[in-house]
């Protein structure tokens, strides 16, 4: 689910055409869909976004059930809004079903590691990338779009990986730090105040605040994460990104690179790894939240760290060997679409649809 001012149906649907192919990838017993509204919870009390997610919800139950389709949180949509649908939702229905949801609080039936998924995962496929060609993610420099929740989780991998991330971002602008972003400053000023990136740059000297969102792009960087929204990266910025040298572009985000920017990547030779593919781990600890509230279990972070990574790495391992195949060898755009594209038909033929 989105809540963002600029949803309308054909967001929604090339989210849910990119949604059915990912979740084939995952290897997971998951089909795909994509909701919304154009609700925007900027600026908003949390009663006043309650009261909307209510009304969503006193719509939306019809819709949805632990074996029907299952949302889970996307732009606007974190674990407060997952926790006001969650309460409407037990009202009306009064029922348990913890699995008609994904994203919960952790203390109310979610799965440890569902926040840190997508970001984490990012980086577990960009790292199995970058090791097919003894490519060190150590004292790289790193690009990242977005302060949400994919990107505050991606900068937490990177860093932890000895990477150095000089950048993130929000819809207002960017703040470059050469010294490194300061995480904790990061998930205090957007997660405990939901307030605005730019407030980074009063208690960071070293760090300057730019407005606008494209000039991110033109720092110089070894490897770029969009993690913020489509259409983040048009040919010039894939333009000023080449030009500075970067090695490898990881999508955080869905559809953050034009068509124009993808292919000026791959004619550059550089490695990427395209959304469908790289943040496909966000929708995969959703499948494993099912799993636990099924079996009324909750796993330790360890447990769904490791099949996190197990399933990235597999999802890198089909994309490549489809490419391999199929296309250039390096062509994870051809290789992670083919492969999801013959198990989706696949399994229409077996199921006797078409
Ligand atoms: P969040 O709402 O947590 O964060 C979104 C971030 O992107 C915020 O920093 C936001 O800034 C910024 N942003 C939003 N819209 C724009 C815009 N039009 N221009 C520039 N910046 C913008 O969302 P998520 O982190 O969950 O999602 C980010 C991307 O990752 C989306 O494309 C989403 O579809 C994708 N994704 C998310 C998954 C998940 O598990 N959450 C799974 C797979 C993909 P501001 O605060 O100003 O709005």
């Amino acid at each position: 689910l989105r809540f963002h001012p600029s949803v309308n149906l054909d967001i929604l649907k090339f989210l849910a055409f990119e949604q059915v192919f990912k979740n084939a990838l995952s290897g997971l017993p998951i089909g795909g869909a994509k909701g919304g509204s154009d609700f925007d919870p900027h600026g908003k009390s949390d009663n006043e976004v309650m009261h909307f997610c209510q009304s969503f919800m006193t719509e939306l139950y019809r819709h949805i059930g632990p074996d029907v389709d299952v949302p889970a949180g996307d732009i606007g949509v974190g674990g407060r809004e997952i926790g006001y649908l969650y309460g409407q939702y037990k009202r009306i229905r009064d029922s348990y079903d913890a699995g008609v949801l994904t994203g919960k609080r952790v203390d109310y039936w979610g799965s440890l590691a569902r926040t840190e998924a997508t970001g984490y995962g990012l980086l577990y496929f960009v790292k199995n990338m970058l090791d097919a060609k003894n490519i060190s993610l150590k004292d790289k420099t790193l690009v990242v779009s977005g302060s949400g929740n994919v990107a505050t989780y991606a900068i937490e991998k990177a860093q932890s990986y000895g990477a150095k991330v000089v950048t993130c971002s929000d819809s207002n602008g960017y703040i470059y730090d050469p010294a490194g972003i300061d995480l904790a400053a990061v998930k205090e000023i957007k997660q405990v105040r939901r307030g605005r990136i730019k407030e980074y740059a009063a208690n960071h000297p070293q760090a300057e605040y730019h407005e606008g969102c494209t000039g991110v792009w033109t720092v110089k960087c070894d490897v770029a994460l969009p993690c913020a929204t489509q259409g983040e990266i048009n040919l010039d910025s894939a333009k000023a990104l080449v030009a500075n040298g970067v090695i490898a572009v990881g999508e955080g985000a869905n559809m953050p690179s034009s068509l124009e920017a993808i292919e000026y990547f791959q004619q550059n030779k550089v490695l990427f790894a395209p959304a469908k593919a790289a943040n496909a781990g966000g929708v995969s600890v959703s499948a494993l939240e099912m799993a636990q509230n099924s079996e009324r279990l909750q796993w330790t972070f360890e447990e769904v760290d490791g099949k996190l990574k197990d399933i990235m790495a597999n999802i890198y391992q089909s994309a490549k060997a489809n490419a391999e195949k199929y296309a250039d060898p390096d062509d994870l755009v051809a290789g992670a679409n083919i492969a999801a594209f013959i198990k989706v038909a696949n399994v229409m033929v077996a199921h006797g649809l078409v």
